[in-house]
């Protein structure tokens, strides 16, 4: 007989590091916004594999040209070219108002490669004196993994036990304008922020914020790198977050969704005054902007291009954050804040009533998934091709969660 979830979950435990918790769910397919998990039991995707997922499991469109290039050819290293790259770099830089891309595979790449380009930019170009260079960033970021992205993590359990940490780093709080002018020097050669922080709990700066941050380092010279990896293509109502306020910021970095949640595709994106102070040999990745990245990329630009999925999450998280107002507004009090754009939303329990891990569990009971972040928060972001009517349900589920004795 198949193993049971159970038997699955054992087995996973015995020989995987535990550097992960997940809900005690094992997937075996997954089609839009719902899941079926080994035993046949369906679950409505309300995390969308941290936005990955923007256009929903086994998007058709999607899986077409992954199986088209499939067929064709799916590696061939930077060492020659391919017939997909100019086409994915051409169409995402077009995309992003930008000049050039410099692909890469996971989102801690992508924040890696801004790393390094600002710090090449900020000596090849600005005049930094070698060795100097800084980069401001927010506190409760979130930008990834590797040891010199958790250096400047504020989060004790990402960093604990990983030091010597990357030096070079100055951290703000995050939406305070004063503090990022302070922080600022003739060294300084970037401004690293999420427009939306997502791992904090999906925090929304004050408005004005990225205008204030866009016109500081406009004026001290000093590149504003957007990491638009979780609130980028779609997910917000926009194409990126930072257009909510009218930003436009020197460097892209995206990630998830740009892969479609069929491969891992990230990149960095911003003019050549820029990523043009990569020389042959300095930076690569033998997997980035491979043919089979770049097929699925270039339909997942194809989607965003036509803006459908920017309108449904608009429609949709409106839609989304007037009934988690409701639930807010609701006697219970059991809802603490609401924040969030587009399909895209924090939601704080009380503590008394019960961690986010067991408000989630509850969920996973009702057939919902949802992650939850930082104590008492549980993350909404489904798929963006979700009902209307699986939306309504999934929501019914957490407000029976929130007012069970
Ligand atoms: N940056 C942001 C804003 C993220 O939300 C994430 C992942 O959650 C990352 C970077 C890291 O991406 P990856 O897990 O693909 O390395």
């Amino acid at each position: 007989p198949a193993p049971t979830s159970a038997e699955l979950i054992a087995a996973s435990d015995a020989h995987s590091a535990h550097n992960y918790h997940p809900l005690p769910v094992v997937v075996a397919s997954a089609e839009g916004a719902w899941m079926t998990d080994v035993e046949g039991r369906r679950y409505l995707d309300m995390l969308a594999g941290y936005s990955a997922l923007n256009f929903g499991h086994g998007n058709r469109r999607l899986i077409d040209a992954a199986t088209a290039q499939l067929e064709r050819v799916t590696l061939t290293s930077r060492a020659f070219h391919h017939d997909r790259f100019a086409a994915f770099c051409t169409q995402l830089a077009e995309l992003c108002g930008k000049e050039m891309v410099l692909p890469m595979n996971t989102g801690a790449e992508a924040v890696e490669t801004a790393v390094k380009t600002a710090r090449k930019w900020g000596y090849r170009v600005k005049g930094v004196p070698d060795g100097r260079a800084r980069i401001v960033v927010a506190r409760d970021n979130f930008h990834g993994r590797t040891t010199t992205i958790i250096s400047f993590s504020t989060d004790e359990e990402a960093r604990a036990d990983y030091g010597p940490y990357t030096p070079g780093f100055d951290i703000v709080p995050y939406g305070d304008l004063d503090a990022l002018r302070a922080a600022v020097t003739d060294d300084t050669v970037a401004v690293l922020l999420e427009p939306i922080q997502g791992e904090a709990g999906v925090l929304v700066p004050p408005p004005g914020y990225l205008a204030g941050v866009r016109e500081l380092t406009r004026e001290r010279n000093v590149l504003f790198m957007a990491d638009e990896i979780q609130s980028g293509l779609g997910r917000t109502g926009r194409t990126f977050a930072c257009e909510h306020e009218g930003v436009v910021p020197d460097v892209y970095v995206l990630g998830k969704a740009l892969g479609g949640g069929v491969v891992p595709v990230s990149a960095v994106v911003a003019d050549r005054s820029v990523l043009g102070v990569f020389k042959p040999g300095e930076h690569g990745s033998t997997f980035g902007g491979n043919p089979l990245a770049c097929a699925v990329g270039l339909e997942v630009i194809a989607m965003l291009r036509t803006g459908e999925f920017q309108e449904r999450a608009t429609e949709l998280g409106r839609h989304l954050h007037d009934e988690l107002e409701r639930m807010a507004g609701s006697g219970s009090g059991r809802v603490t804040g609401v924040r969030g754009r587009g399909l895209w939303a924090g939601v704080d329990i009380d503590p008394a009533f019960g961690t986010g891990r067991e408000i989630s569990e509850k969920l996973m009971g009702r057939g919902v998934l949802v992650k939850d972040t930082h104590g008492s928060t549980i993350r909404i972001a489904p798929p963006l091709v979700i009902g209307k009517e699986d939306l309504d349900w999934g929501l019914e589920q957490l407000r029976l969660v929130l007012e069970a004795q």
